[in-house]
């Protein structure tokens, strides 16, 4: 059966580089790479975000804090809050938790928010930067998916890849990397017909549906790698992903468990890329060569 691609494994892994790397930065710097989360109004499931957010950053030493902003706060307030954030010197990340109060605007955040701070990749001028092959920062969730693939060498150059699902934060994103490493790239959505005849050709299959154990054995090619970006909690309890894990496995070569998977390794590309602006607002990262779109 398939060897599991550990998610958690990775994350500490991970997690012992970014410490490193943040030490070093302190020592060059002097002050560590700082992170502002902003929260208006936000209900439980984003406190909780939120909250393994600032631990992360507390364990690799980026210095996080979290601005909490009632439900009742107007556009400009916000803006002006934003505004202020992009100046600060000490702040190197900016995340804004989704979603806003219906009268704010998620793409009044996205314009506002210094494309040099933007350690989530939402703004037009990331999105932009990913389309045109530019270094860019990149979504979190779409950036782990890279992350497992690429730690677990898993080829991706001349391969058929299936994604499951477009939104603008992960199916998307992935799609446009995926090309960017020479995979020939397939995304489906609600409205693709035949599915499984898509999904068998798959060498690689990824899902990011949001419904549980879609992704059935019949529709996986043998020897594929599956990787379960879902995330879906039970009526009856319990989490599981859009793969279903237990019958996959038997036929796929590598799989990602639900949980322990993607989900470990969501947050913390969300540091990495936070220290990843630290280093750039000093004038100090080596950025990545130029990755021009492959036009040929
Ligand atoms: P979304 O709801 O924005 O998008 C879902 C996509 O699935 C849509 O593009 C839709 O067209 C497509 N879809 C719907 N039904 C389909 C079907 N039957 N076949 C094929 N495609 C279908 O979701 P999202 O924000 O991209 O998240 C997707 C899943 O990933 C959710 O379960 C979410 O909880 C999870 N998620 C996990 C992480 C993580 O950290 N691991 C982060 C973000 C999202």
């Amino acid at each position: 059966s398939a060897t599991i691609l550990d998610g958690r494994a990775l994350s500490s892994e991970i997690r012992g580089e970014l410490r490193d790397e943040v030490a070093r930065f302190r020592e060059q710097q002097g002050y560590p790479p700082g992170l502002v989360i902003v929260r208006v109004g936000g209900d439980a499931a984003s406190g909780v975000y939120t909250k393994a957010i600032l631990r992360l950053a507390g364990e690799i030493g980026v210095q996080a804090r979290l601005e909490e902003l009632p439900a009742l706060t107007s556009a400009d307030e916000l803006r002006a809050l934003l505004l202020q954030l992009n100046e600060d010197q000490r702040t190197h990340g900016i995340i804004v938790q989704m979603p806003l109060p219906a009268h704010l605007s998620q793409k009044m955040v996205a314009d506002t928010v210094a494309p040099a701070k933007d350690i989530d990749g939402i703004s037009p001028g990331s999105a932009g930067n990913l389309f045109l092959g530019l270094p860019s920062f990149l979504p979190s969730t779409a950036a782990a998916v890279m992350e497992i693939l690429d730690r677990y060498r898993i080829p991706l150059a001349g391969k058929r890849v299936v994604i499951l699902g477009r939104s603008n934060v992960v199916g998307k994103p992935l799609a446009l990397m995926l090309l960017q490493r020479n995979a020939t790239v397939s995304v489906c959505h609600s409205r693709t017909r035949d599915l499984t005849t898509l999904t068998r050709q798959a060498d690689v299959l990824i899902a990011a549906v949001g419904r549980p154990r879609l992704v059935t054995a019949e529709m996986v090619r043998p020897g594929a790698v599956v990787i379960d970006v879902g995330i879906n909690a039970l009526p009856e309890g319990g989490i599981v992903g859009d793969v279903d894990f237990e019958a996959v496995r038997e036929v796929a070569a590598a799989i990602t468990p639900t949980p322990g998977g993607v989900g470990p390794l969501t947050n913390v590309m969300l540091l990495k890329q936070c220290v990843r602006a630290a280093w750039l607002a000093n004038g100090l990262a080596e950025e990545k060569p130029d990755l021009s779109v492959p036009q040929s």
